[in-house]
């Protein structure tokens, strides 16, 4: 043992004997030894001992009043300062020393008296060293311990850190797709972001067959004189109006984007049919012409609508996108502030027929018709016997429109009545004139269609007096074509008024004779005066070179209830042959002459032409 060693450095025992003498024995010998010793005679001061220094090593003696050794070392055992004290018990040979007992209370080894010098040191040092190494173990588990737990720490904060730092990029990486994304003045979907929109409506619509949506291309109309009058500030002040004003118009399902400049998008989706598209476009139409009260200006600004009804077949978004936005451009074009619909197909016919309807209303008060004539020829002198009177609708935009495509509008509309009266009325003053030409042989005739509509008129017939009285034709030279639908119904109504008309000797043809379902029991009980078959009989008549098809057998149903045999839609020789080799009496076709103005027919009659 080194002696020059600082008291610090050395070892320190805690001697505890109620004998002052063994204490001194013990402690001048170990002191040598370079322990530093401290000496207590009793339980009491040994606590006062440990409370001031903790010994390295407790040295114990058995025997002694009050707390004898074996309840001091429970005691130094359970309180937790001095637990891990090593405790060497010291006993005098005449002791009764339980070694079982001692060891039990927490003692790790024992020293008898009288003692042996050599042992006492050993003893003591094994238990120091033994202390030592406990302590240096423990030191280094905390340590480790300690270790572990500050790698631990570091680990996580370093994985924090690393957490945050892709939370962080996540968060810009979302921000620049939303700035790339949308629209940095509206906040809206921007054309990228909108056409992908538009793409996921598409693909859902060629999966799902009941799933129906809209595009709207909207365009502010002279949006341009409002940023260059009243500048760009304003100009983007109002454009966040407009589209803040867009939003409002619309459902939160519906997606509404800015496509450039001026422009929006609205995709509409989960639809049932155009006119909730066009109620949309309505409302939006009407929500922007309410003035725009900006930080500084009142503004008024208008837009018009581009709509394509959204088509599975459509390949990409962008065809869809074109659509809108030449429908938007004719929207334009028919005047502004308002919407149009881009080939939505059945829908598109639909609107047509709208927009017909309604022109229809003002043609009948404006009195846009014409009536063309079209000859009738006698095959039996090759000369024009008639004329068939056909309505056309002069439209002030459109043109020259077929009766095909207003008569049935007119006839769903009720406007049939007006224009059938008007065409009556026209053709009688035409055939009135004809009659009074010189070279015009007075019995031709004038054929009138005649809808079925007319036939629940109540003052069918008082009109058509008037018109005889005014015109003052010859009623025998007036024939009126009904189809087969008039007669089908078979009532005594329409009975009635065929019988008043032949009272009037008025002819009654039958138009379009075999495309109805008129049974021929039916011809029976009707006046009627001649069969006109149909155009598309005359045709096939070509196509069956032997049997003629149905022609032959409808000139024997004519002749056989004594009327004649009109045929339609001759536009052959060999056609007009056949039906001289089949005897039928008159013929009306192109091969002729195609419906004509009056003068045309005019000079048409007065050069008599012979076929
Ligand atoms: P419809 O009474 O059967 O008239 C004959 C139609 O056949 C006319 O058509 C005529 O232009 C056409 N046509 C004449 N010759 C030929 C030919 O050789 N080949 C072909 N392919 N066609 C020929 P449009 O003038 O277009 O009239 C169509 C229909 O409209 C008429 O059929 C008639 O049902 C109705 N319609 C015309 N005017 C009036 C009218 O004033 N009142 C009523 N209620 N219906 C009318
Ligand atoms: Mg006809
Ligand atoms: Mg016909």
């Amino acid at each position: 043992m080194n002696h020059e060693q600082p008291d610090l450095d050395k070892k320190d025992i805690l001697l505890i004997d109620d004998m002052a003498d063994n204490l001194r024995v013990l402690s001048s010998l170990l002191a040598k030894e370079g322990y530093n010793v401290r000496k207590a005679l009793n339980w009491q001061m040994a606590v006062t001992a440990c409370q001031t220094v903790l010994p390295d090593l407790i040295l114990l003696d058995i025997m002694m009043p009050e707390v004898d050794g074996y309840e001091a070392c429970q005691r130094f055992k359970a309180w937790n300062l001095t637990a891990d004290i090593p405790v060497i018990f010291i006993s005098a040979l005449d002791d009764t020393f339980d070694k079982v007992k001692a060891f039990k209370v927490g003692g790790v080894d024992y020293i008898t008296k009288p003692f042996e010098l050599a042992e006492v040191l050993v003893r003591v040092q094994n238990q120091l060293r033994l202390r030592s190494a406990q302590i240096e173990v423990l030191k280094l588990n905390t340590e480790l311990e300690q270790r572990v737990t500050q790698r631990t720490w570091e680990l996580e904060k370093a994985l924090r850190k690393l957490q945050e730092e892709i939370t962080s990029r996540q968060q810009l990486q979302s921000k620049l797709l939303e700035i790339a994304l949308h629209d940095s003045l509206t906040g809206l979907p921007n054309r990228v972001l909108f056409i992908r929109r538009l793409e996921k409506a598409l693909n859902r619509a060629q999966q799902e067959p009941n799933y129906q949506f809209a595009l709207l291309y909207l365009d502010c109309d002279r949006f341009k004189v409002v940023n260059d009058s009243l500048g760009h500030l304003v100009g983007d002040e109002l454009l966040i109006a407009i589209a803040h004003r867009l939003k409002k118009s619309l459902m939160p399902s519906d997606t509404l984007g800015r496509l450039g400049g001026d422009e929006f998008g609205i995709l509409l989706e989960n639809l049932t049919d155009i006119n909730a598209v066009i109620q949309v476009a309505e409302r939006i139409l009407q929500q922007l012409s309410l003035a725009f009260k900006l930080s500084r200006y009142e503004v008024f600004m208008n837009a018009s609508i581009g709509i394509a009804w959204g088509n599975r077949d459509y390949e990409r978004p962008e065809y869809l996108l074109r659509d809108a936005d030449t429908a938007m451009y004719r929207a334009k074009a028919l005047g502004r502030v308002r919407y149009h619909i881009f080939d939505p197909g059945m829908y598109h016919e639909a609107i047509k027929l709208l927009e017909l309807e309604n022109d229809l209303q003002r043609a009948v008060a404006r009195q846009e018709f014409l009536v063309y004539y079209q000859p009738i020829i006698s095959l039996t002198t090759g000369k024009i016997a008639g004329f068939e009177a056909l309505v056309r609708w002069q439209h002030p935009t459109r043109g020259l429109i077929s009766p095909i495509e207003f008569i049935p509008i007119a006839e769903e509309t009720g406007l049939i009545s007006a224009i059938n009266i008007w065409v009556l009325q026209s053709a009688c003053h035409q055939l009135h004139l004809w009659q009074n030409h010189p070279a015009i042989p007075d019995d031709i005739t004038m054929s009138v269609n005649l809808s079925a509509r007319l036939f629940s008129h109540p003052n069918l017939i008082a009109q058509i007096d008037r018109i005889i009285h005014e015109s003052q034709v010859n009623p025998a030279n007036l024939e009126l074509e009904i189809t087969e639908s008039v007669i089908m119904e078979n009532s005594q109504a329409v009975k009635t008024i065929l019988q008043q008309l032949q009272e009037r000797k008025i002819k009654l043809i039958m138009d379009d004779f075999g495309t109805g379902y008129s049974s021929l029991s039916y011809l029976h009980s009707f006046p009627l005066n001649g069969l006109k078959i149909d155009k598309s009989f005359v045709k096939r008549m070509q196509d069956n070179q032997e049997d003629m098809g149905l022609v032959p057998a409808m000139i024997g149903i004519a002749e056989s209830m004594g009327m004649r045999a009109i045929a339609e839609g001759v536009e052959t020789i060999e056609q007009l042959a056949q039906l001289r080799i089949l005897n039928c009496d008159f013929a009306q076709g192109y091969l002729f002459s195609k419906p004509i103005e009056q003068q045309l027919a005019l000079n048409l009659l007065t050069t008599s032409p012979q076929w």
